[in-house]
């Protein structure tokens, strides 16, 4: 019979921004955990899933608040199903930490801190950062990352941003993979290595579907995985 805490610690993900990512969040996890514990072993995961339409139109309307509440009461859901811990699929939504976290009896993995963490470790300490308009423009990522761990993070100018965060939202998210939109990141990226970029944060949970290690010549950080590392690190910590 299953006893809480004998086995691996149950992975609460709040997912569906966009569910794109949120299929290889369930499928990396599931590797990692068969790959650490072999044979027929997967993941204990507990997964709710929001409307995305519901989510971007309060991005857009500026309504953080209703967003950051529907979101604390979706992780309460996860708790009230038995999570360990909760993994908020998605960057930036990350500016809603504080509401999510506020009445949250378990622990909440951060997206920016698992990644700032191996950022650090690496030794770089300037670094590029890709994302949405709202990651890559707001303090709650960039300033994070500056503030916390004292990172040079390089963003691309204007123009580039727009461009950056269209390909995510008209296409990524909506499962839309474009070679002209890899060569515009790919092109994007080597200007921000110009500049002086030691790293690139693929700092959208979506970036990963489009382009990797092989598009830049500088090391990439790929939130999704990185976050999907810690969770499992969470998760497996339980075990004997
Ligand atoms: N998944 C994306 C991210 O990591 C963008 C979608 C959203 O706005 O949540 O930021």
């Amino acid at each position: 019979m299953y006893r809480k805490g004998t086995f691996m610690k149950w992975i609460g993900l709040i997912g569906g921004m966009s569910w794109e990512s949120s299929a290889e969040y369930y499928r990396v996890i599931n590797q990692l955990v068969r790959t650490a514990r072999g044979g027929l072993h997967s993941a204990p995961i507990l997964m709710a899933s929001v409307d995305f339409a519901q989510i971007e139109a309060y991005q857009h309307r500026g309504e953080w608040d209703k967003a950051g509440t529907l979101l604390a009461t979706v992780a309460q859901r996860l708790v009230a199903a038995g999570a360990d811990c909760i993994v908020l699929c998605t960057n930036t939504m990350h500016k809603v930490a504080a509401t999510i976290t506020a009445d949250l009896p378990i622990p909440f993995i951060h997206i920016a801190d698992a990644t700032a963490e191996r950022i650090v470790a690496s030794g770089i300490r300037t670094i590029a950062l890709l994302g949405t308009r709202y990651t890559m423009e707001q303090d709650f990522y960039k300033g994070r990352l500056e503030a916390q761990y004292g990172l040079t993070v390089l963003v691309p100018d204007e123009a580039d941003r727009v461009t950056v965060n269209r390909i995510i939202y008209d296409e990524l998210c909506m499962g839309i993979i474009a070679d002209d939109s890899r060569t515009h990141y790919q092109t994007i990226m080597a200007g921000l290595v110009a500049r002086g970029a030691q790293g690139v944060i693929l700092g959208c949970t979506e970036i990963t579907l489009l382009v990797g290690a092989a598009d830049v010549t500088v090391p990439v950080f790929d939130t999704t995985q990185i976050h999907a590392e810690a969770a499992v690190t969470y998760a497996l910590a339980a075990h004997p």
